[in-house]
């Protein structure tokens, strides 16, 4: 599409007069920082960028962006590494002034509007000894981590984000504010949870919350000879966890010391005692660094934030690994992994990390209760690639597909056999690119969410996450 004029947003000034909402074209104070992305790949220059405050906002913004024929795109925490948040000479209705949350301690519910944070999340339900199941870093958006999925440290003992998710209110493609849930729009509720991205903008998720007392988390850091050790350590949590452990470890190469590591991320929910005893095989190892202490759940989040800030070109990738794992076959990992890194310029802040969350809980619910269908018998492996130079894209993007499907195909699930009903896709959505197609990423799900789509959003206004497309089966 060609440029769109700055005005051409005056009608839309008037119409968004009488909210606090705000409306920044590219001459605007504010502009360059509200198209700023947790990747610098998804830097891109918006039409304007409107700041809402509300689902009547929201719903103006969408009337006028149909009437004008500028394509929209939903800005919720900004973290997702294919550009699902971004948009070249579009609209980008930002939900940053949408971040309130209210806690029913009584009810033990937490809601929270759609453009909150982990963090607002986090510490507003402390407040009641209360927590969900977040993402493991509280600067990402709960907007694009729930709707996706939503692995967390308390998900091995509540499952996923979307698992406890009771009900969500949003501003679909006609303007219509809805709410869905199990017993309402309920087929609604079902494609959201999944592939909400795809059917409207969501102003309102309700959580269950859970009582939760202090927890023993903390990374550790290793040199890389203790491979062959960490994984026989992580084979052995498969078999005994209870769901109150995980283990998420991987290789690194951080400046200034551009030596690889091993990192680890450990987690107990429980006392320290028990939780010493539990990891003591892995601290007997002796990490170099070691931060594992008793802390509040709302500090648990922010463990990762240091290696995981903004800036830089990044790009997600997924894969899964069955258990038990070979030593031989991870140590084959990190050496490809190590190569790729260590021959192109500035990469050494790249992180693969292999995400033992436990996953009986997940497996409670099946793969056909809702839209998402990434529940199976493996484990998460995620990578994230981190480079400066733009002439770097297009390698990086192709070492992740083939490497990620080189580690599902000989460590996990081989991703190309045909997912049956039922059973997992082995790639996280959230995690994915949109080169992924919708079948890969929804199995047997995908036909039916083509119909949802045709019913809620014919139009496709809602079209920059995973490419589903409004069809009959
Ligand atoms: C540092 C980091 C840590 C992560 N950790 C975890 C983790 O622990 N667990 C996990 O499961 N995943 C994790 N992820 C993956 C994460 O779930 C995805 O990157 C997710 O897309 C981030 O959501 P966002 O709102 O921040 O991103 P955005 O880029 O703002 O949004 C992603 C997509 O969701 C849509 N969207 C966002 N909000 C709304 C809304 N309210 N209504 C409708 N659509 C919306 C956007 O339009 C876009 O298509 C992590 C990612 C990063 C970068």
């Amino acid at each position: 599409m060609g440029s769109v004029n700055a005005n051409v947003f005056a009608s839309l000034k008037m119409e968004l007069k009488s909210s606090s909402a705000e409306i920044l074209t590219p001459d605007a104070p504010g502009y360059e920082d509200s198209i700023k992305r947790w990747s610098d790949t998804c830097i891109k220059r918006a039409a304007a960028v409107v700041k809402v405050t509300s689902a009547m906002d929201i719903a103006s913004v969408l009337a006028f962006a149909k009437e004008k024929s500028i394509p929209i795109v939903v800005h919720g925490g900004g973290h997702s590494t294919s550009g699902g948040s971004a948009i070249e000479g579009g609209i980008v209705i930002d939900l940053c002034k949408m971040r309130q949350v209210s806690v029913d301690a009584e009810k033990k519910t937490i809601t929270a509007q759609g453009g909150c944070i982990w963090e607002n999340v986090d510490i507003e339900a402390a407040k009641y000894g209360l927590a969900t199941v977040g993402g493991t870093v509280n600067h990402t958006g709960i907007g694009g981590l729930t709707l996706g999925g939503g692995y967390g440290y308390l998900s091995g003992r509540y499952g996923l984000t979307l698992d406890n998710l009771l009900s969500v209110k949003l501003v679909l493609a006609d303007g219509k504010l809805v709410t869905a849930s199990e017993n309402e729009n309920a087929d609604l509720f079902w494609a959201v949870r999944g592939a909400g991205q795809n059917f409207g903008v969501v102003t309102e998720f309700v959580f269950r919350a859970y009582e939760q007392k202090e927890v023993y988390a903390g990374m550790l850091m290793f040199p890389p000879d203790k491979i062959p050790e960490i994984v026989a350590f992580a084979n052995h949590l498969h078999e005994v966890t209870n769901g109150d452990q995980c283990l998420l470890f991987g290789f690194t190469c951080p400046p200034p010391m551009n030596a690889p590591v091993v990192v680890a991320a450990i987690f107990f929910n429980g006392p320290a005692a028990a939780a010493e005893e539990f990891f003591a095989p892995l601290i007997a190892l002796g990490p170099v660094v070691n931060t594992a202490s008793t802390i509040p759940y709302d500090a648990l989040n922010s463990l990762l934030n240091p290696a995981c800030g903004f800036g830089g070109r990044k790009l997600f990738g997924g894969g899964n690994i069955t258990m038990p794992l070979d030593p031989a076959f991870v140590l084959s990992i990190r050496d490809e992994y190590m190569e790729f890194i260590n021959t192109h310029e500035g990469m050494g802040e790249s992180l693969l990390l292999f995400e033992q969350i436990p996953y009986q809980k997940i497996l409670e619910t099946s793969n056909e209760a809702m839209a998402f269908a990434n529940r199976g018998k493996y484990y998460n492996v995620a990578t994230c690639f981190k480079w400066y130079d733009t002439a770097l894209d297009a390698e990086v993007r192709t070492f992740s597909r083939t490497f990620m499907n080189k580690i599902s195909q000989e460590g996990g699930l081989d991703r190309n056999r045909k997912v049956g009903d039922g059973e997992g896709v082995g790639q996280y959505a959230n995690y994915a690119n949109h080169d992924v197609s919708p079948t890969v990423l929804f199995g047997s799900n995908a036909a039916r969410l083509q119909e949802l789509k045709k019913k809620y959003d014919p139009e496709n206004l809602f079209n920059k996450n995973h490419r589903l497309l409004p069809q009959s089966a």
